[in-house]
């Protein structure tokens, strides 16, 4: 491949690159380094999970691949574009990376319809009759679709996970980035929102996946990624990662989670 010193960033998708790229990232809040050189990369399709004790910097991490922070060093390339060049439009990139968090964040105020098609309409410049059939179709995708009126508080956690995964889907995004999708979620709930990432994976959807769920780490995982302390202990197949770990802070985290 020729370099292009003269080019300017684009964000159209290059083939044959990964769909996110993080080169010897550093995160310091403070005099607190909570990154210390992490480097992993998300081919397209393909779905990793990263797993790890509390605060080894897993949520610092994904936040990063979005830029909701800032990184104190190195790169993030998503589909090829260094997304810490300054010359880069943040809210075109946002725009294609779709993220659900452990709180859902739904608008409280709004219905469930109209949390779908909110961001459609001011980012995407939809029409209301494209947003509303955008809506639709990602709300029958979770199984939602009798839900369209409902007010957030009126549906259990579980509901509320999936409508903000169908917000989410309802921008088109390339890839998605889920923080703990269930870890608020109560047992018997667990389980849908699981369902609904994994069909989400079998369509081909490149996915970030921070979770405690061994269970769907291994089903359907390509990459399981172990994180302690700010740095990346060790990766590979999840099914070898799970059986058998390689480094003794990984079957110790491991000994207390399965
Ligand atoms: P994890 O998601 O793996 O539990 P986090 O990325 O949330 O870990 O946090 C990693 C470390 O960074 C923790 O020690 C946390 O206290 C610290 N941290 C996270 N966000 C901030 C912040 N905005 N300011 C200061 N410290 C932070
Ligand atoms: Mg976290």
């Amino acid at each position: 491949m020729t370099a292009e010193p003269t080019a300017e960033p684009t964000t159209e998708p290059r083939p044959g690159v990964p769909a996110i790229e993080v080169r010897d990232l550093h995160k310091t809040y403070g005099r607190h380094e909570v990154l210390k050189g992490i480097d992993f990369h998300v081919d397209p399709g393909q779905v990793v999970c990263v797993i790890g004790p509390s605060g080894s910097g897993k949520s610092t991490l994904l936040r990063c691949v979005n830029r909701l922070e800032e990184p104190s060093a190195g790169e993030i390339l998503i589909e090829g574009v260094d997304i810490c060049d300054r010359r880069v439009d943040l809210d075109e990139v946002r725009s294609r990376i779709g993220m659900v968090f452990q709180q859902f964040n739904l608008f409280p105020h709004l219905s469930v319809l109209k949390n779908l098609t909110l961001a459609q309409r001011n980012v995407r410049r939809r029409s209301r009759d494209e947003a509303v059939e955008v809506a639709r179709q990602n709300l029958a995708k979770v199984g939602l679709s009798e839900k369209e009126s409902a007010y957030p508080a009126h549906l259990s956690g579980g509901q509320q996970q999936r409508v903000a995964i169908a917000r989410a889907l309802s921008m088109n995004p390339d890839m998605m980035l889920f923080d703990e999708p269930t870890s608020a979620l109560d047992p018997e709930l667990v389980g849908d929102v699981l369902s609904v990432m994994k069909d989400l994976a079998g369509d081909g959807m490149t996915m970030m996946v921070v979770t405690h769920e061994m269970g769907f780490a291994r089903e359907v995982g390509d990459k399981l990624v172990f994180m302690d302390g700010g740095v990346v202990v060790e990766e590979g197949r999840p099914v070898e990662v799970l059986s058998n770990p390689r480094h003794e802070r990984t079957r110790s985290f491991l000994s207390k989670v399965l």
